[in-house]
């Protein structure tokens, strides 16, 4: 369950909560009970979000390479007559 980090911006009181991502954002302030409760991006929440943010990084440069794959050497026909990649038949 990942840890949100929350400031008040009615009296500046910063605290923790755990939470279900499914949950609603907390909104009012435990101290002085006013709905001025703002989430900030940082500590374990932030780390989550980066770590996704590289997997889709990943994934996607690897997408991409084989789609050049598939365009290369790995969708050549070998057939000289047919396949316009430069050098084919060559080797
Ligand atoms: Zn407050």
């Amino acid at each position: 369950m990942p840890t949100y980090d929350y400031e008040c911006g009615g009296c500046g009181h910063a605290f923790e909560a755990f939470q279900s991502v499914s949950e609603p954002h907390l909104k009012r302030c435990p101290e002085c009970k006013k709905p001025k409760l703002q989430r900030l991006f940082g500590g374990g929440a932030g780390f989550l979000f980066k770590g996704s943010g590289f997997y889709t990084t990943d994934y996607r440069s690897a997408g991409y390479e084989s789609a050049a794959k598939a365009d290369g050497p790995g969708g050549c026909s070998g057939d000289p007559t047919s396949c316009s990649r430069p050098g084919c038949g060559d080797a």
